[in-house]
């Protein structure tokens, strides 16, 4: 590829978006070599990363896991153990540092995605639920600090690569008239309310195109994820909601769409495999061998293409809304569904309960400008709170 090796730190080393970044770079070692690592508290899986990939420093969520980690690790390791939010904010601002993988899961993402923009990285950003919360502030600090935001969300990295080049701002200066999101509808597409009331985390878990978390999983099956979406396509390209619609595309091969003024529809399509957003991101402007197999369009044979039914999917419905009323309204929206998903994998709540968890807090907790970090933690809080009683009421 280039002749510099790129320092990249991959936040949520462990999950899903991360290993799949660890195989992508693990397959050009002259070009990408990993700065830092960081995890919640999984040291066996940490422990073995470390070892493969020799990073300057890892950082653990809390002091015990990091201790163990220092036990874990070889005598003269090159990594220096670190923890919490103030390790993180340590590997996404240092110096030596090109690309932040921001591929934590949920809200506890927003504060070290906040800390690569505002230190002006390149941000390769996975973690929606950053955005989608505080898209206003992050989206500030890119414009501030020069940072460049390259989405990896698949649907995010389809339009980026399907837009006009030097598009940054304000796509419809550029002949854009929508954005077409692709949903692939989750694994309950066809499935009734009453046998989504009764779905189990594991059917939920199992979708039909993408090996993911199970937070996200959950999401797809509901739609919730692709209300993240809807809010996230808002954020990154500067459109008004009016200007993005979803469709459902079951097979996933059509990872989005740009429609412009002249009539043309431009997609990008692929395998739905994340290393191929993943290497796109590491390698942006150039293209490196991602490990994905080429697409075989004879053996698809169909795209196929239908509404979203948001009577059966309510959380779309509700995401869009939360856009409607701006402000704090989708950190609201965010926050609640995390709490719901949460509820809903322990099986102490219905998966048809989820967007009526949400609803509730909507409704209870008063939408606010989001003016600082501050004002989105507290609102964000808030709406756990919320969500936490209107479970209460649910459960008793
Ligand atoms: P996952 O649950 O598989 O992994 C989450 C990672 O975050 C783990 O490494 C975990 O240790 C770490 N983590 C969790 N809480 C943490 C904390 N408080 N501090 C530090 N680290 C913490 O999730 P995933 O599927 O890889 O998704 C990660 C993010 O990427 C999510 O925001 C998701 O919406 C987004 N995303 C994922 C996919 C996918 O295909 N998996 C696609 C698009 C976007
Ligand atoms: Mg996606």
């Amino acid at each position: 590829m280039s002749s510099a090796v790129r320092q990249v730190s991959v936040l949520g080393s462990t999950g899903s978006i991360g290993v799949s970044t660890l195989d992508v770079i693990g397959r050009h070692p002259e070009d990408f070599q990993v700065y830092a690592l960081a995890a919640h508290r999984s040291v066996d899986a940490m422990l073995a990363q470390c070892e493969q990939f020799q990073p300057r420093y890892a950082v653990m969520a809390d002091e015990r896991a990091a201790e163990a980690l220092r036990k874990g690790l070889a005598a003269g390791s090159v990594t220096e153990v670190l923890c919490g939010d103030a390790g993180l904010e340590q590997v996404v601002t240092a110096p030596e540092v090109d690309c932040v993988m921001a591929a934590i899961v949920g809200a506890a993402g927003l504060p070290s995605t906040l800390a690569a923009a505002r230190a002006g990285k390149t941000l390769l950003l996975a973690n929606k639920e950053s955005l989608v919360m505080g898209g206003h502030l992050l989206m500030q600090a890119v414009r501030d600090s020069g940072a460049r935001l390259l989405p990896i969300d698949s649907e995010h990295n389809a339009i980026f690569q399907c837009m006009p080049a030097d598009s940054e701002a304000r796509p419809q200066l550029k002949g854009v008239s929508k954005i077409l999101l692709t949903a692939s509808g989750g694994p309950f597409r066809n499935w009734t309310h009453a046998q989504m009331a009764e779905a189990t985390p594991d059917q939920a878990c199992a979708h039909p195109n993408w090996s993911m978390g199970r937070k996200i999983s959950v999401d797809s099956a509901s739609l919730m994820n692709k209300g993240l979406e809807f809010i996230e396509a808002c954020w990154i390209f500067d459109v008004g909601p009016e200007q993005v619609d979803v469709i459902v595309h079951p097979q996933s091969i059509i990872h989005s769409m740009v429609q412009y003024v002249d009539g043309s529809v431009i997609a990008q399509l692929g395998n739905p495999d994340m290393r191929t957003p993943i290497a796109y991101g590491l390698a942006w402007p150039q293209r490196v061998d991602a490990g994905v197999a080429p697409l075989d369009l004879i053996t698809t044979a169909r795209l196929d293409f239908e509404a979203p039914d948001e009577q059966r999917f309510p959380c779309l419905r509700l995401a869009r809304e939360s856009v409607a009323s701006g402000g704090t309204a989708m950190a609201i929206c965010n926050a609640a569904n995390e709490v719901a998903v949460e509820a809903f994998l322990d099986e102490r709540i219905r998966f048809t309960d989820i967007p009526r968890v949400i609803e509730s807090a909507m409704e209870r907790v008063t939408s606010v400008e989001p003016t600082d970090l501050d004002v989105v933690e507290t609102a964000d809080r808030e709406a756990r709170e919320a969500a936490r009683e209107a479970i209460g009421t649910l459960v008793s």
